[in-house]
């Protein structure tokens, strides 16, 4: 469990550097975020705003006849579904293969009820995609707290924060801290309006203690075979090895030349041509597949990558 916090906490500077670049107005600034400074108020903002956009509940309207032209998915859909004065407010529209759309709007069980009274289920299936949930990490918790007061605290103290329409839940309980062994951090699942809040404000009250926000969105990497988004306690492939992708552990290498595992297999099964593998697998900054897989995620959160 603190591996995988120390984990989100590497990931999370990353990401840090990933709202730098959102932002074009912020000068830089430091990606440690273990030493609890409170974070600069407008580049959050900045980012909220950004992410704000993709924030949608999405649908994939899928035509039964694959072979159909996506204007024609399209034009029965506006036929069915007038996107303004349905009110669902469709703010995203992507092409997908085989006649696909991609749609973000507000409320996707009305998008579904309207499909199936204008009969637009007839010729197509409409999926929902299942987005994850953001998750913001909470650092600077000292031991005066109880554990089992933590939401209480966190939702009653700060209602800037939290509405009567927040959803929330503990993931992590109290995980200690790198070099700062009297304060504690925790994880905390949200829905995507709270994290846009919190993230925008970057501090909270637990208990008497002022606390530090910082996003909880990350890619975790298998310490057994590189790979992400899962542990190596449920890792079933072979060792490999971070630093030349040999199968052996890191203590053993006798490498000269780094090669990173990751970025190789996307190269050897061609999904990316042009890219480098002379980096370690844990070298986020040259590594082209973490960043695929932090595309990813945001993906998988938001709906739509930013
Ligand atoms: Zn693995
Ligand atoms: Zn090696
Ligand atoms: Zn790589």
């Amino acid at each position: 469990m603190e591996s995988r916090l120390q984990n989100l906490t590497t990931e999370n500077s990353l990401l840090r550097g990933e709202i730098e670049k959102l932002n074009k107005l912020c000068q830089s600034r430091p990606t440690s975020d273990c030493n609890l400074t409170p974070t600069d108020v407008s580049t959050k903002t900045s980012y909220a705003d950004a992410i704000a956009k993709n924030s949608q509940q999405t649908v994939i309207v899928k035509p039964k006849d694959q072979e159909q032209p996506i204007n024609k998915t399209k034009s029965d859909i506006l036929s069915k579904i007038n996107p303004v004065e349905s009110s669902l407010n469709i703010g995203k529209v992507k092409n997908l293969k085989e006649g696909s759309v991609l749609l973000g709007c507000d409320d996707v069980s009305k998008f579904k009820q309207l499909s199936e009274t204008n009969k637009l289920y007839n010729d197509y299936d409409i999926k929902v995609v299942k987005t994850l949930r953001p998750r913001i990490r909470i650092a600077g918790i000292s031991d005066s707290v109880d554990e089992n007061n933590i939401l209480k605290y966190l939702v009653k103290q700060n209602e800037i924060i939290f509405d009567k329409d927040s959803e929330y839940k503990l993931l992590i309980k109290f995980s200690k801290i790198k070099n700062n062994e009297d304060r504690f951090q925790v994880l905390v699942e949200v829905d995507v309006s709270t994290y846009k809040r919190a993230l925008s404000l970057g501090h909270c009250l637990i208990g008497l203690d002022g606390c530090s926000i910082y996003s909880g969105i990350g890619v975790s990497r298998c310490f057994q075979c590189n790979g992400f988004n899962h542990s190596s306690s449920k890792c079933n492939k072979e060792l490999s090895c971070p630093k030349c992708s040999d199968k052996h552990k890191i203590q053993d290498c006798k490498a000269e030349n780094l090669c990173c595992g990751n970025c190789f297999n996307l190269k050897r099964d061609g999904k990316s041509q042009d890219i480098d593998t002379n980096h370690a697998a844990w070298d986020y900054n040259s590594c082209h597949a973490y960043n695929l897989a932090v595309n990813k995620i945001k993906q998988d959160v938001f709906g739509l990558p930013i």
